[in-house]
Order: C-alpha cells, then structure tokens, then sequence
C-alpha cells in the first residue's frame, strides 16, 4: 500500500514549541492573554501573531542564535531514513514560521525536507509580520494543515499524520492513521476518535513496523 506521512513541526519535531519559546522570553508582559485567546478560538493564528509582533524584543540574528539552541526529537533522523528508505513521501505541515523550521532543519543537515508554513516577514527595520501562503476556508489557521494533507496525499492510499496541539486538528481530519501526544491526544481521545499514542519517532516507528 502506498503511503504518505505528514508531521507537524513545533513541539513534534523540536521537543519544545519554538514560537512559544520565543514569545515567553523575548515578549513584553501581554503576551500572555493572547496566547490564551489563540487557545480558545477567539483570535485566529494571523490575528494573535499581528498582537504579538509588536511585544517581541528580538532581532532577526538574536531569534536565530536563540533558535539553534532548541534541541530536535534525536530519533527523527531514523524516522526519515525509514520513510527514503521505503521511497515513501514525507512532508512538514506547521502553522509556526518558516524562519524557524529553516533555520531548525539547516542545524540538524535536514534541510531537504520539504516543509509548508507560514512565512515569517522582516521588514527593514526588524519588524516582524505574518504572511499566510497556506491559509484556506478555515478561519482558524494561518496554514491549515487539512487543504495540505488533501491536495498533497495524490495518489497515495493511506495517510499518516504525527503531531502534538491544536493546528493538528484540521489537518487529522483527512488522516487515515494519527499518532498523537499532549493536546491532541486529549483532544482526539475525548471526541473519540481513533489515535495512537507516541512519545518520540522511535514510538512511532516501533508501531508503523508492528502494524
Ligand atoms: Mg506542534
Ligand atoms: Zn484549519
């Protein structure tokens, strides 16, 4: 059967979420209620980044020295030699920054990978801004991750998908396996939907050969 996998970035990938990690330690006081209003729905991603730009006290070289210090899931790197080694497609879906996951990816020599997210604007004097090339019907995402699982699947006969928070959600819906932690493992547990737990690609993995 052929198949096709998608994972999510931030906290999925990198073992803590890197624009959450930026916001707590460069962000002015604030930040906080905005990040709880993205939570809950009531500001959507583009929305609550407009908000939080204007806190953040970091220039571009800062953010990316700070980003080289976030540590990535060691057991990734297996994880892609099964999937080449299978010929098998793998993509990044993340409704996080492009700036971020390109700068995460070139540290772990893992910038093949091809990845689908927002793009993060520097303006000429360090301002950043939020481009959405991703967005679609869903007013909730700046990427959302369900049009790309869709238009990206092709020809493929089943669709795994491995993530952890609240940008999953939509992009499950058009996943015929997910593999889940944190948020959305609640979340899917508590719908009752279907969900394999995982701690680390080696968990994943482990299951995908005992499938
Ligand atoms: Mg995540
Ligand atoms: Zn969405």
């Amino acid at each position: 059967m052929k198949r096709v996998f998608f994972t999510d970035f931030d906290g999925t990938i990198t073992k803590i979420d890197t624009t959450d990690a930026m916001t707590e330690t460069f962000a002015q006081n604030g930040w906080q209620e905005i990040i709880y209003q993205w939570e809950q729905g009531k500001l959507n991603t583009r929305q609550s980044a407009q908000l939080i730009f204007p806190l953040l006290k970091v220039n571009p070289d800062e953010a990316k020295r700070f980003l080289l210090t976030i540590p990535i899931d060691e057991t990734f790197q297996d994880f892609v030699n099964y999937v080449n080694s299978r010929q098998e497609k793998l993509y990044i879906l993340s409704d996080g920054f492009d700036f971020n996951i390109k700068t995460i990816l070139e540290k772990n020599g893992l910038n093949h990978l091809e990845f689908y997210t927002n793009h993060l604007l520097i303006s000429k004097n360090e301002q950043f801004d939020i481009e959405t090339p991703h967005a679609s019907t869903c007013d909730r995402c700046g990427t959302c991750k369900k049009t790309l699982v869709q238009k990206l699947k092709a020809d493929a006969e089943e669709v795994i998908y491995i993530g952890d928070g609240i940008s999953d959600v939509c992009g499950c819906q058009a996943a015929d396996i997910v593999f889940a932690k944190n948020y959305l493992l609640q979340y899917r547990k508590k719908q009752g939907l279907p969900v394999q737990p995982y701690t680390s690609f080696a968990d994943v993995l482990n299951k995908l050969q005992n499938m």
